[in-house]
């Protein structure tokens, strides 16, 4: 009979930064096992951007890394009551939507191909192809591309939940009581204009109710309320929230999380995370999981800007420039541009800044393209006054080798985890600004937890204003006692990285004993 190929198919959601993990991590994997071959399946939401398309070049994938594009969803099928666009929702519905011609895709690579499927993984919002992976008899793997604390808040949210329950439960039961919790208030989360309501009805509460600080398992810092990942702030009998809640539910049942971090960098999170599968055991109600990070690009894909960022940055000194970019999709206020724009003028230091056009929503290009020229929203005059001083960029711009220049002394980072990564293997300490999703707990994470970031402080309408925004980079770049001290615990952690990845390091021992799990299927 003839000899079939062994095979892992992972499914992606829309959305870089998945796609660019998980194309890393399949270049790893055919690295180490040239008979392997790995099916990348996408199921997408709209036509794919430039950069998807050079991640996706077949002359930068290897003949054993091959994708099927998904048909397009119809966007209209996702709009989910009048709530703010969450691309988690939406990254978790375009795959539920995809999972018929998921269905059509898996069945022929079974029956008519040679391949022999060890088993499927997907990202983190796509879960509902569980049952697919059950149908046709596959291991299945969540492939986690954020940190093994995020997934650690995952885990416990049924707990919160059921606490919030209980929570309202009590109320209903108390009328003197229900009358003081319904007066309304209202939580501003920075980078999210549209303030988090208490609802004023119980049967609408949220977590926004749960005494401060929640306690994540794994963390020694506390997290504020208004900290937690986007879906979970919103009303629990929200769409949002629901699919959330039952994404995260669906993790106890796969046999695996690979997640992209390493055991360094996260030391107490990663075993908290052992620890409580090793509690479970037998009762398969925690997921193993496989630290075996950092995954992240060595070269850019796209080419798009490159020689002028690295030309100009050549002409800098070292370590004199702040990078400032928020991710493949973060977007500001006007207000909030402008107050960098000022900001970075009053500083005084060099910067490099990817500028996208504003809008009120912090993710808005996240999974839609921009089409306007995001320059024409900066202050009048400020790219002619600054033209010594800095570069600003539309759109997109080469991060990783930016973060790799020995002229860039900084990051001003929504702290998207790809970024958080990449700056932590580059030794470039943060100034954190997250916008949305789980950024505001990867701020926490490098700010409180690595000490290798300062986050700014936002006023009561949750704009950082000109002056502070000087403050933080004049302290980051200028190297006052605590930013040198972030500058040392940020190369350290860079070490790290490079260790785990190692011929013995941990990430690659996480990763052998993955192999070996398929290799004895
Ligand atoms: N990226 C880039 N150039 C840009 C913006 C982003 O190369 O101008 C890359 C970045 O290096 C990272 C990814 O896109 O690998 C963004 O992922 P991250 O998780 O940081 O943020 P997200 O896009 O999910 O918000």
């Amino acid at each position: 009979m003839e000899k079939k190929n062994p095979c892992i198919v992972m499914v992606l959601s829309p959305g870089l930064s998945h796609l660019i993990p998980l194309v890393e991590f399949a270049k790893i994997l055919t690295h180490e096992d040239d008979e392997l071959h790995v099916k990348l399946i996408i199921p997408t939401l709209g036509p794919p951007s430039s950069s998807m398309n050079s991640i996706l070049n077949k002359n930068s994938l290897p003949p054993n890394i091959t994708f099927t594009l998904l048909p397009q969803v119809n966007v209209e099928d996702l709009i989910i009551t009048d709530e703010n666009p969450q691309p988690a929702t939406q990254m978790q519905l375009t795959v539920k939507h995809s999972l018929p011609f998921l269905h059509q895709e898996l069945t022929s690579l079974i029956t008519s191909t040679n391949h022999n499927i060890l088993a499927i993984l997907f990202s983190l919002f796509s879960t509902d192809v569980l049952d697919l992976a059950k149908e046709f008899n596959l291991l299945s793997y969540v492939f986690f591309a954020s940190g093994a604390l995020f997934l650690s808040f995952c885990l416990h949210l049924p707990h919160l939940d059921d606490q919030q329950q209980q929570h309202e439960h009590e109320q209903e039961e108390s009328l003197l009581f229900h009358h003081q919790l319904t007066e309304k208030t209202t939580v501003h989360v920075p980078g999210c204009p549209v303030p988090f309501q208490e609802a004023d009805d119980s049967s609408k509460n949220s977590l926004l109710e749960l005494t401060d600080p929640v306690h994540v398992p794994g963390c020694s810092v506390p997290f504020q309320v208004k900290d937690l990942p986007d879906p979970v702030l919103f009303e629990r009998s929200s769409e949002v929230y629901k699919s959330f809640l039952a994404v995260v539910k669906n993790y106890s049942l796969v046999d695996g999380v690979i997640m992209n971090t390493f055991t360094d960098l996260e030391p107490d999170a990663v075993k908290a995370l052992q620890q409580e599968h090793d509690n479970n055991k037998g009762e398969k109600n925690v997921p193993f999981v496989y630290p075996i990070g950092p995954i992240i690009q060595s070269e850019t894909s796209n080419e798009v800007n490159k020689l002028e960022c690295l030309t100009w940055l050549d002409n800098q000194p070292p370590r004199s420039v702040l990078y400032i970019s928020f991710g493949s999709g973060g977007t500001l206020s006007q207000e909030q541009l402008n107050e960098i724009a000022f900001g970075l003028e009053l500083s005084g230091h060099k910067f490099l800044w990817v500028v996208r056009a504003p809008s009120n929503f912090g993710g808005s290009a996240y999974l839609s393209q921009q089409k306007e020229d995001p320059l024409h929203y900066l202050p009048s005059g400020f790219v002619e006054r600054t033209k010594e001083q800095g570069l600003v960029i539309p759109s997109w711009a080469p991060q990783i080798e930016i973060l790799g220049h020995g002229s860039v002394g900084a990051f001003l980072s929504h702290c998207g985890w790809n970024s958080t990564l990449e700056s932590v293997s580059h030794g470039v300490p943060v100034i954190a600004w997250p916008l949305f999703a789980e950024q505001r707990m990867n701020a926490v994470l490098l700010k409180d937890v690595l000490k290798v970031a300062v986050r700014p402080e936002a006023n009561e309408d949750g704009i950082v204003k000109r002056e502070e925004v000087a403050r933080v980079v004049k302290g980051i770049i200028e190297e006052n006692e605590e930013g040198l001290e972030m500058r040392k615990r940020i190369k350290e952690l860079s070490d790290a990285a490079a260790a785990a990845l190692s011929e013995n390091g941990s990430s690659m021992k996480a990763l052998s004993s993955l192999a070996l799990k398929w290799q004895n299927i």
